[in-house]
């Protein structure tokens, strides 16, 4: 039978979900999706059946409901009778998931530990992966280490410690660095591991680290994510994976763990093009709401109820009414830095050169982000973006 897994996203003890796992087995209804079994309903009534067998500690993604139903809240009632501390039975205790244990890769590699590595390595941390860790700058490391994570001190040494090792790169310079350099991951792979690459860089880099890894005998993937800091603290990234399918299928369960979906879209350099796709189309919505935020300021209207007027109707998006606010009071802070947005459009641009797309909206945007990027705004959020229409502004008037 498989083993039972009660999933609790921000769990730190084990034994709450053994208990909780134990509860299940007599009284699930699910089916069947290889190497994953979907629980569907779970109704803990009768304890007598109590399966004591052991299990596996792994997450699935809250939130998600394709992936399970949540957990009747009446339910709960039964736990404390059974002398579980009550302060599990906190909001997270809702989701099952069913697993079989030898599909899981048991070790996991995490190199690059910047604004979005930090969360997603932490996730699979506090899921219970047994996780090693590395970034450039050690010190980033720490708080890491502190949660239960290993280190180790060269991105080949975490690759050859580790079944899949995922790697979250600035931009196509240091990914390629880390995967193929002095000491770079493919140093440590071999037949049987997998490197998954969750950086944002262009198709062409992907292949190159691609051919890297692959010469080595072992999978890759490449996976970029759509969403940012805040997603990325809740686990509910989006993955554009490309590449290696059995990879694929091995890192889905760790997918699911920092993600709320993913997307499996063929050969390497597909996952890349989507994100870049993706990202163009972003840096060009922020630049446009920059300039309206301004011009509705210097025609007497409070940018304030623009927010608000935009978010009720067809052109809402939740990035305008996250950023709104505090774009309005000229305040930026970083969940997606400056600087990689515009590396973004550049990349994006690239690709729509080497297909002669016409990209002109994406052109101009990307002028503006180089515009504040010479102000010094690189490491602040993308939303900065709108110093350097205040910029040109000044120096016309
Ligand atoms: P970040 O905070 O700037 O982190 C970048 C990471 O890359 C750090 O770990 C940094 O190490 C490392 N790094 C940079 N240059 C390096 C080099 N030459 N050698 C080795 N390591 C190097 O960036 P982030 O926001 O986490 O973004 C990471 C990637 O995800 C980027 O490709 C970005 O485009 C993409 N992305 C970001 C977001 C977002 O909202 N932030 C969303 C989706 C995708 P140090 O700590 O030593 O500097």
């Amino acid at each position: 039978m498989a083993k039972i897994l009660m999933v609790k996203p921000s769990c730190t003890n084990h034994y709450y979900l053994a208990t909780a796992a134990i509860l299940s087995p007599q009284k699930l209804h699910f089916h069947y999706q290889n190497p994953w079994l979907r629980v569907q309903a779970f109704a803990p009534r009768d304890h007598s059946n109590i399966d004591a067998s052991p299990f596996l500690v792994f997450p699935l993604n809250p939130n998600s409901p394709s992936k399970s139903r949540p957990f009747p809240l009446k339910n709960r009632v039964h736990l404390p009778k059974l002398g579980l501390p009550t302060h599990f039975l906190d909001e997270n205790f809702n989701q099952l998931y069913v697993c079989k244990t030898d599909e899981i890769p048991a070790r996991i590699g995490f190199l690059g530990l910047g604004i979005m590595g930090s969360p997603m390595a932490q996730n699979l941390i506090k899921a219970g992966c047994d996780v090693t860790v590395w970034n450039r700058t050690k010190s980033k490391c720490d708080p890491l280490i502190s949660l239960g994570a290993k280190y180790k001190s060269s991105p080949e040494e975490v690759a050859a410690s580790c079944d899949v090792t995922f790697a979250m790169l600035a931009d196509p310079e240091s990914a390629v660095d880390v995967a193929c350099g002095k000491h770079g991951a493919a140093g440590g792979m071999s037949p049987g591991k997998g490197y998954v690459d969750v950086s944002t860089v262009d198709g062409e880099t992907s292949k190159l680290i691609s051919a890297h890894i692959k010469s080595t005998g072992a999978l890759f993937l490449e996976a970029p994510v759509s969403g940012s800091k805040k997603p990325a603290e809740d686990g509910q990234l989006i993955f554009l994976t490309a590449g290696d399918k059995s990879l694929y299928e091995t890192a889905a369960p760790l997918l699911d763990i920092m993600g709320k979906s993913r997307f499996y879209l063929g050969d390497v350099g597909n996952g890349a093009a989507m994100k870049l796709v993706v990202n163009m189309i972003m840096g060009s919505m922020m630049a446009s709401f920059s300039e309206g935020l301004l011009l509705s300021e210097k025609v007497g209207l409070d940018p304030k109820v623009l927010v608000e007027v935009i978010s009720q109707g067809a052109i809402s998006a939740p990035m305008y009414s996250m950023k709104g606010p505090s774009m309005v009071q000229s305040l930026y802070p970083t969940a997606f830095p400056l600087k990689h947005q515009q590396k973004d459009l550049r990349l994006a641009l690239g690709l729509a050169e080497s297909v002669s797309q016409a990209t002109p909206i994406a052109a101009a945007a990307n002028e503006l982000y180089k515009v504040a990027k010479a102000h010094g705004l690189s490491d602040n959020d993308f939303s900065a973006v709108i110093e350097a229409l205040k910029v040109k502004l000044q120096e016309r008037s």
